[in-house]
């Protein structure tokens, strides 16, 4: 690593008002004017947010809600189950729509996970507590509530705050970052205009924290007014030193403001810790003190909404979430101003053009700038690389910006990594100076991007191979394991038939002995169950045959009754009749003449 100056150097120069310098950078129009005159407004509630589950660098925390809860300002929406994942909070109070994808703010424009919510408009806010004491309490908690609160860097970055603020190395210098380079920005200088004692006390927690040797507030010399309030609220620590840096773009990046302020450069591949430097933006201050000292989360920040097609231009206390259209509505856009609609979400020299203007505000947002028409370059524009180098000149990285270009335009992106493709900080002074008005950093994002994901296809398809083969080597353990125990029982066996001798095989002679014998009882019992039955069914047959003769007995003694009543009618019927003919006979003899009925024959 390259010797750096030391402390004692850097403060006894500092003392004297007399800083270093980064090499490159540009003087582009400044056009702060447009919205830094106003104090920064309230605006009126959206009817829906979009909160993005994942907003810093680091991995998305678990959903801890679901569709159709109602929520409250400042309640959690995640938590955060892993070192690198930062909280997202409700807003406002409403009621949880969906949870599903959304166009996101990042310039590729793909879709991220979003929980929607659907506001009451009651605004209503859970109950907070802060740490007032904080200095009496563990670290670790002062910690927890940072990260619970969901605060990461502010200034563009994103990097999680608790992480940083977690650190073990020696710190020389604690840097807070209020240049604000960027054109046309002017949130932070608001910010430190009207709540600079806020910021202090975030600094205060901050310094706590990291324990440095030296705080330096630094603030470009185009902001007058935030240097004097931030120069009264820190008059009172002696450690605290409020520093006026010359304004040139990009004095606000990290690695070149702390080389404006101490000489040192961060190593290509390091971190400014390894040379005893940590920074924080003012409006991540600003959160950390809200966080610690209120106990609230982090749901709105401070966004200028600007541009010539605004036609209240002013910085506005956004409420994480806001679709962007709610922005440019409450400042009055004229689209009238516009030929082709263009809104950018950061400045002129880092942002990028918005896809949608549902596109929600994300905590490191910090500009929304609608240019009207021949404001700024246009894309279109584009003509072919002249080789003037003057990109070259203009970079604040040392970098080669021209061959870059090339190579990323060609894909040949394992080049562009040798020009050293992630050093580039995308800060536009390059494509600022280009006389052909390339957009260079469009191509060099989208090389990074392009090389993130075909790394990350590499690491996905090596897990992929590595779970592959850790599958195979278990399925052969296994086998083996299984043969081991069979091979293992067979020996064990072959041992006791050994040991035993023949009382063993007697042993299962006289067993196979006892199941035939048993099975051999079993089927004499079937055999006597059928006997029976047979018996029983001749049985039924004999009794059926008797019956069949009673029947016929009867049968013929009913004709035998049948027979003699006949014939006991014939033989009164013939006396009758013998009766009568000797009546007639008696009566023809005494002169009577009798005529007999031959019916009653
Ligand atoms: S400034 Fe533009 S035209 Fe000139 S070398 Fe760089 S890319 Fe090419
Ligand atoms: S965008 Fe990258 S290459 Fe261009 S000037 Fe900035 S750091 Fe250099």
């Amino acid at each position: 690593m390259r010797e750096f100056a030391n402390f004692d150097t850097i403060m006894e120069r500092l003392s004297l008002g007399h800083l270093w310098d980064f090499p490159g950078g540009v003087h582009p129009k400044q056009q702060k004017t447009l919205s830094n005159k106003t104090l920064i407004k309230s605006l009126s509630l959206p009817d829906f947010l979009y909160i993005p589950v994942k907003q810093h660098i680091g991995v998305e925390g678990k959903i801890v809600v679901s569709e159709g809860d109602i929520v409250l300002k400042g309640q959690a929406l995640t938590a955060s189950e892993n070192p690198f994942a930062v909280p997202v909070h409700a807003s406002s109070s409403g009621v949880v729509r969906f949870i599903k994808e959304h166009p996101a703010a990042h310039p590729s424009g793909l879709p991220e996970l979003t929980i929607g919510i659907e506001l009451d408009g009651k605004d209503e806010a859970v109950s907070t507590q802060g740490i007032s004491q904080y200095a009496q309490v563990d670290k670790n908690d002062i910690i927890s509530a940072i990260c619970n609160a969901g605060i990461c860097g502010l200034g563009g970055a994103g990097f999680p705050t608790h992480i940083k603020s977690n650190n073990v190395k020696p710190i020389d210098f604690l840097i807070i970052n209020g240049i604000e380079c960027e054109p046309y920005i002017s949130a932070d200088d608001r910010l430190m205009r009207e709540h600079a004692w806020q910021i202090r006390q975030g600094i205060d927690i901050l310094r706590h924290l990291v324990q440095p040797k030296q705080v330096i507030i630094a603030i470009e010399d185009n902001k007058p007014e935030a240097y004097e309030t931030m120069s009264i609220a820190c008059q009172q620590q002696s450690e605290y030193q409020v520093i006026r840096v010359p304004t040139k773009y990009p004095a606000g990046g990290e690695k070149q403001l702390i080389q404006v302020l101490t000489s040192r450069e961060v190593p290509s591949d390091g971190l400014p810790l390894d040379i005893g430097c940590i920074m924080y933006n003012v409006g991540t201050c600003y959160a950390v003190a809200d966080a610690i000292i209120e106990g609230k989360a982090l749901t709105e920040r401070v966004v200028t909404v600007t541009g010539e097609a605004i036609n209240k231009p002013q910085n506005v206390w956004a409420k994480i979430g806001t679709p962007v259209s709610h922005l440019l509505e409450c400042c009055e856009f004229d689209r009238e101003k516009q030929q082709f609609p263009r809104i950018i979400m950061g400045g002129p020299m880092m942002g990028f053009t918005l896809t949608s203007a549902q596109i929600p505000v994300v905590k490191i947002t910090n500009c929304i700038l609608a240019p009207a028409e021949n404001e700024l370059p246009s894309v279109e524009d584009e003509r072919a690389c002249i080789r003037c180098s003057a990109c070259a000149d203009a970079c604040p990285a040392s970098l080669l910006p021209q061959q870059l270009f090339w190579y990323s335009k060609a894909k040949e992106y394992d080049v562009a990594q040798k020009y050293d493709l992630f050093d580039c900080i995308e800060c536009g002074a390059c494509a600022y100076v280009c006389p052909s008005e390339i957009p260079l950093v469009h191509y060099y994002r989208q090389a990074k991007s392009d090389i993130r994901q075909q790394q990350h296809e590499k690491e996905q398809a090596e897990k992929a191979r590595i779970r592959f083969e850790a599958r195979k080597v278990r399925l052969e353990r296994e086998k083996h394991e299984r043969e081991e125990k069979h091979r293992l029982a067979a020996e064990a066996r072959n041992q006791t038939l050994k040991k035993d001798g023949g009382a063993a095989k007697d042993k299962i002679a006289a067993a196979l002995a006892r199941a035939k014998a048993k099975k051999a009882a079993k089927q004499q019992v079937s055999v006597s169950e059928d006997a029976n039955e047979a018996s029983k069914t001749e049985k039924t047959i004999v009794d059926a045959k008797e019956d069949t003769n009673i029947q016929e007995t009867t049968t013929s003694a009913a004709d035998e009754k049948k027979k003699r009543v006949a014939a006991t009618i014939a033989k009164a019927k013939a006396r009758k009749k013998a009766a009568a003919l000797a009546q007639a006979a008696k009566e023809h003899n005494n002169g009577t003449s009798v005529e007999v009925d031959p019916k009653n024959d």
